[in-house]
């Protein structure tokens, strides 16, 4: 079966995008750490990120880096924070975290409650930068 991120890839499950290329897709995660906290995901669905080959691993880094800069380009913050864990989703993905401080990466925390309308401004401002960029 289709893993839930595959389902927002072709558009069954709506989601909040940031961007895309060919071969990944960012997008908000639903249980913010921060504002700005976005997932980038390969199209093709590997579970563990360590089994994608180093061609699309690499690749999957380097977008993560293009998207990373162009989220701490709309969004304050001293620095973008990476996280890998896929305990939830078998499908493998990077998060980036908007930190000021290391707390600010605490999975442990309570994650922010936003609205439809503040999601919607995030990657829409998120997805304006990059898109320039294009
Ligand atoms: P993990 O697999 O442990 O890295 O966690 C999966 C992450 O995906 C969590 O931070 C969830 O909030 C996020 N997530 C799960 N479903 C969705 C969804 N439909 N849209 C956006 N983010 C999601």
């Amino acid at each position: 079966m289709a893993s839930i991120f595959t389902k927002i890839i072709q558009g069954e499950i709506p989601c909040y995008k940031v961007a895309e290329n060919d071969k990944f897709f960012a997008f908000l995660d639903i249980n913010p750490l921060s504002i700005g906290h976005t997932l980038v995901i390969p199209k093709k669905e590997i579970d563990y990120i360590f089994d994608l080959d180093d061609e699309l691993y690499t690749a999957l880094m380097q977008f993560s880096k293009i998207v990373g800069k162009h989220i701490e380009s709309v969004i304050p913050c001293k620095r973008i924070g990476i996280l890998v864990f896929g305990l939830e989703v078998p499908h493998a993905h990077v998060h980036l975290i908007p930190i000021n401080k290391s707390s600010d990466m605490d999975i442990s925390k309570k994650t922010l409650k936003l609205t439809k309308e503040k999601f919607e401004q995030v990657a829409q401002k998120i997805n304006d930068s990059y898109k320039k960029s294009l």
